[in-house]
């Protein structure tokens, strides 16, 4: 027989050493500042990876909440955890209808394809069809029709709500961004379409000729500033904490962590926070991270492990076990700082931030 589970082993999961605060306001200030300056075009919300990895039931009531109708994914599996907080026809697949199933499950729940590829648009048509939206590719090489595929039958049988594309490089002052927004413009007259959409969040801010109908920010709704001109309108989103969950005082010649790449000059007090590689806090910082605590700053010592790191806490004698720091986490610095993409501090952010 089966050992039924006891009491003890069902009693709840003590407060977590690691926690990440959502400030909602910031994410509803965000969105409609987007779409403020996204002028008499609709911003939408990429809501897909989670939210950026910040959670779906956390930011998508907020951003529905704001104001926000129409919302995109990249898998199909993504779709129910949203659709429990806004009409599933309000929700976009980027990857599109690959396979047959894909077409099936579409139909049934009601979410919206975005066609790439005229495999895709026959895939669509033969499940029965219905409105979807198209990708055309105008030079990002990545997802999309090519513009001269679009005179093909199986793409002017489509019913098309909104007609896209996307920018490669709008985040960089580049000639590619008019290259591309000349040839949306002219695919956009080779097709039917109710909409049109170009801009992610950098695209946003390239000004009124980039955002058509309905704009797509994605990064910038969670604090992220891909470009200078955002950065007066965008507030952090995303603040992690993680808590000293030991101290001791170590001794000059005595190193810290994995490979012993740090060792102290002086005797110093440190502090061991429940925070590594495996929460997010990747290798990246090793040798420029740190922490704060009202104005201080606490820098890493040593390499990140998987489940910790260790701070310095010679300035704060007064910090111990069970306080909490703050890991900074500004987009733009810390991707300065670690060399990572502030789309990637975002998506990267572990599942132990969020437990059960
Ligand atoms: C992810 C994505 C977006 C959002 O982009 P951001 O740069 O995060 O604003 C918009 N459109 C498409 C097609 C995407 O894949």
């Amino acid at each position: 027989m089966a050992r039924q589970p006891t009491s003890r082993m069902m009693s709840k999961a003590p407060q977590p050493t690691l926690r990440l605060t959502i400030d909602r306001d910031a994410l509803t200030h965000n969105w409609r500042a987007l779409d403020q300056l996204s002028g008499p075009a609709e911003a939408g919300a990429a809501v897909k990876a989670q939210c950026y990895g910040l959670g779906i039931d956390e930011c998508v009531p907020a951003l529905r909440d704001a104001g926000a109708k129409q919302f995109y994914v990249a898998h199909w599996s993504e779709v129910a955890a949203v659709a429990k907080h806004v009409p599933t026809s309000s929700i976009s697949v980027f990857h599109g209808p690959v396979t047959a199933q894909d077409a099936d499950y579409a139909r049934q729940i009601g979410a919206v394809p975005v066609i790439n590829s005229l495999h895709q648009a026959k895939v669509w048509t033969d499940g029965g069809g219905g409105p979807c939206d198209v990708m055309i590719d105008t030079g990002i090489n990545r997802l999309g029709l090519a513009p001269q595929e679009l005179s093909d039958d199986a793409v002017q049988a489509l019913n098309i709500a909104t007609l896209m594309s996307h920018l490669a490089c709008a985040d960089e002052d580049r000639a590619m961004n008019a290259r591309q927004l000349n040839a949306f413009n002219a695919a956009a007259n080779q097709v039917q379409h109710k909409r049109l959409s170009l801009a992610n969040s950098a695209g946003i801010a390239l000004g009124p000729d980039y955002a058509f109908d309905l704009t797509r920010p994605g990064l910038s709704l969670y604090g992220g500033t891909p470009r200078p001109e955002l950065e007066q309108h965008i507030k952090q989103v995303a603040f992690p904490q993680a808590a000293i969950i030991q101290t001791r005082q170590i001794e000059a010649g005595q190193s810290v962590g994995y490979n012993a790449t740090f060792t102290a000059e002086k005797s110093m007090r440190v502090g061991v926070l429940s925070l590594g590689y495996a929460d997010g806090y990747l290798r990246a910082w090793n040798g420029k991270g740190g922490f704060s605590h009202g104005e201080s700053h606490l820098p890493l010592l040593g390499k990140v492990s998987m489940d910790m790191v260790v701070v310095d806490l010679n300035q704060r004698p007064d910090l111990g076990e069970g306080d909490w720091l703050d890991v900074p986490y500004m987009l733009h610095n810390a991707a300065q700082q670690s060399g990572l993409s502030q789309y990637e501090l975002l998506t990267i952010l572990g599942t132990r931030f969020k437990p059960a």
